[in-house]
């Protein structure tokens, strides 16, 4: 073949995904992030945000970063190993681990950093990880680098303990060896439940560590929003001590929380550990300090929250209820993140285009964000809807039908 040059190359690649309904877009909002959207002069009902709680933009959350930027200014100057790890961030850190029931908390920029700094940091040469098939794309990474780290990795089909468990002790732990199951807490574009009980018990049993993603749980799930292993009663507090020595929990804060970064909760030992070699928190620039502020007025939200989750529920049901006899297949989902199968590509684009036209935004989902054949359409409702908004849906989709 003779040599193509970069430009040539690449633009015949975006050709092949625009033919296959596989190119990318983006639109540009002149709104801040809410139940209405303004794109190009017109607004539209969104149903695109993670923003479960309506925190985004929420005064209170706008005034603690305003008064944060003017004590502690915009920027941390420096990685939080160096000099960029301030005040406002070890209050986060310690609001953070107390609300979620671990005895430590790090604060990590985003949560693809913390899943790639935490997975890297464990499992490594002669290690073995066991990880749901479903996985997010920022766990599926973080089990590529383990694995250039000299791990051996295995996958499990979705949310199936007996596959796992045959997994489990077709690989017995060998002397030394450190053992990761890998999981979603919610399954980002289904919306189910990961068997997090189930889970635990495996890794009890066959000595592994729980690594738990709670990306789109903290906030919305379990009593006053503490995530889904309060929502299952698996956070220490109910389960005593020795459950943080299996568990380490993520939670990430650009959803539910509102604002942006993430967090790591697990023992004290296994903190340390971290701090001293995650690499995606030792080699970037601290998180701002005003996002800290931001995020302590949000945890008030958050355990305050009450009204708001039961209102999303009241929303999530209605959705359901509206949908249930119509052409319109949803997923076995009971949180915010209610898809609609379409299954071919262009299908799915020509749904969320046909939405769009009567004022509705709601996003196709394709691969390789989700299986070959299973497009979709990813409703996510925030506790900021209005009945009558999931109303529009309903209506526009059974136009669309
Ligand atoms: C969004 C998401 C992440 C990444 O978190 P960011 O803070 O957006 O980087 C990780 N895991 C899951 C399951 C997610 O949905």
């Amino acid at each position: 073949m003779s040599h193509i040059p970069l430009h040539d190359d690449l633009a015949a690649q975006l050709a092949t995904l625009d033919h296959d309904g596989l190119r990318r877009h983006r639109r540009t909002l002149a709104s801040p992030c809410g139940p209405l959207a303004i794109v190009d002069g017109r607004e539209f009902i969104s149903f695109c945000s993670n923003d479960y709680l309506g925190l985004a933009a929420d005064p209170a959350l706008v005034e603690a970063a305003c008064d944060g930027a003017r004590r502690w200014g915009v920027g941390s100057g420096a990685s939080h190993l160096v000099s960029g790890h301030l005040a406002p961030h070890d209050a986060l850190e310690r609001r953070l681990a107390a609300f979620a029931g671990f005895p430590r908390a790090l604060l990590m920029t985003t949560g693809y950093m913390a899943n790639i700094g935490m997975v890297t940091a464990l499992a490594g040469r002669g290690d073995a990880i066991f990880a749901d098939r479903l996985n997010h794309a920022s766990l599926i990474d973080a089990v590529q680098l383990a694995k250039a780290q000299g791990a051996e990795s295995h996958r499990y089909p979705h949310g199936d303990l007996a596959a796992l468990e045959r997994l489990l002790a077709a690989n017995p732990a060998r002397p030394g060896q450190r053992r990761l199951i890998l999981t979603d807490a919610v399954f980002s574009m289904d919306g189910d439940l990961a068997p997090l009980p189930g889970l635990l018990e495996l890794a009890e049993r066959f000595d592994a560590w729980l690594l738990v993603d709670d990306a789109h749980g903290f906030g919305v799930l379990g009593p006053q929003g503490r995530g889904s292993l309060a929502h299952f009663g698996l956070d220490i507090g109910l389960s005593g001590q020795a459950r943080a020595e299996r568990l380490v929990y993520m939670g990430t804060l650009g959803k539910a929380a509102g604002a942006s970064g993430a967090f790591v909760a697990a023992s004290e030992t296994v903190i340390e550990w971290l701090i001293s070699r995650a690499r995606t928190y030792i080699f970037t620039t601290g998180a701002s300090p005003i996002m800290a502020c931001a995020l302590l007025a949000s945890l008030d939200l958050i355990e305050q929250g009450d009204a708001r989750r039961a209102h999303l529920q009241r929303l999530i049901a209605r959705l359901r209820d509206g949908l249930s006899a119509t052409q319109w297949r949803l997923m076995p989902s009971p949180t915010a993140i209610q898809p609609i199968i379409i299954g071919d590509n262009h299908a799915a684009l020509r749904v969320a285009a046909a939405l769009y036209d009567k004022g509705i935004w709601a996003p196709a989902i394709r691969p390789p964000t989700v299986p070959a054949g299973t497009a979709r359409l990813r409703v996510s409702l925030s506790a900021t809807h209005r009945v009558e908004q999931i109303d529009r849906l309903v209506d526009a989709l059974k136009e669309c039908a």
